[in-house]
């Protein structure tokens, strides 16, 4: 049996609907009474799971899995990712031959984890950068101090950016967004997560790209150029900003093209209608203010208008059953 910690195991429970919070947490001491205290609380969950039919995950998971699913003591564990770092490869000695070992960070938009290369695997990631998506297949889980680690075992591969295969969110769980009021945000580069409601929104602003290095390309009669480039067929991109109210102050977020999608729930092609009918964005405007959403991000201080901004990294919207939760 591998381990989900109990506070998955509830939440995939509650998540069913087949029971509240409330009711599961009874029968959960219900249970481990009922067995004289011969199971856990984790055991006792996985029973009442059981008991009602709610499929946990297994311990043989073919399928591509989120890098939150993933628990210690699975095998045939299949994810793909994109690599945040990649870790200088070290040598050491065992017996009389020298072996390898490399790791990397890999992640996606529910998390992060580290997968491990030994010896001759190495040489399997020896072109791989940050940025690249990774694809792991049939690879095993184990727990190293306390942290999951990926193993790729006898019979685990790797693909260096698999074709048709994008990550394009990725959630960087660490302390460094730490929940913040907005009053406490200073520094540039203090990250935060907030929460807060829009109180204003301001036109999205278009520009142009280069595909290859992502800087803004100059436009002539039409074509695109590329300090570094030259001619090349420019993506479109665009910045939004709105301004966040929590109560102790208020932030004027930044949104860059992927988090203005997400905050607007929309894909390119439809908010790219907006660059020739803007006053269609009005509507959209209406629509958010007065919305709560939670933000992970960074500070920045705009020094042309000597203001501090917040770089928007993650976007979801606010559930008050979370704050609620939280205030207790
Ligand atoms: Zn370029």
């Amino acid at each position: 049996m591998f381990k989900v910690p109990l506070a998955d195991l509830k939440e995939k429970i509650i998540q069913s609907g087949k029971l509240s919070p409330r009711e599961l947490d009874s029968k959960i001491k219900e249970k481990v009474n009922e067995l004289s205290g011969l199971v856990s609380e984790e055991g006792a969950a996985h029973i009442i799971a059981n008991e009602l039919g709610i499929e946990l995950p297994s311990t043989a998971s073919s399928a591509k899995l989120k890098v939150k699913e993933i628990y210690s003591g699975m095998k045939s564990v299949s994810v793909i990712g994109k690599i945040l770092q990649k870790y200088e490869p070290r040598t050491f000695m065992k017996g009389d031959s020298v072996g390898k070992v490399c790791s990397l960070l890999l992640g996606d938009e529910t998390g992060t984890i580290r997968v491990v290369f030994w010896n001759e695997q190495v040489d399997l990631i020896q072109s791989a950068q940050p940025d690249d998506v990774l694809r792991v297949t049939d690879s095993y889980v184990r727990e190293n101090n306390g942290v999951r680690e990926i193993h790729l075992g006898m019979r685990g591969s790797v693909d260096l950016n698999p074709e048709g295969e994008s990550v394009a969110v990725v959630r960087r769980v660490s302390k460094a967004y730490e929940r913040k009021k907005i009053e406490e945000l200073k520094e540039t580069g203090d990250t935060a997560e907030i929460v807060g409601t829009i109180v204003q929104v301001f036109d999205p602003r278009f520009f142009y790209t280069c595909p290859q290095c992502n800087k803004r390309v100059t436009e002539s009669m039409g074509t695109f150029t590329c300090g570094e480039h030259g001619a090349v067929n420019a993506a479109l991109s665009y910045v939004l900003n709105a301004v966040l109210d929590d109560g102790t102050g208020m932030i004027r977020g930044v949104f860059w093209k992927n988090q203005t999608n997400h905050l607007l729930r929309k894909e390119e092609i439809e908010v790219a209608v907006y660059k020739e009918e803007l006053p269609l964005f009005e509507d959209v405007k209406t629509e958010l203010l007065g919305e709560q959403f939670k933000l992970q991000g960074r500070v920045h201080r705009n020094e042309m208008f000597d203001r501090l901004e917040f770089n928007v990294q993650i976007v979801e919207k606010a559930t008050p059953q979370e704050e609620l939760a939280r205030l207790e």
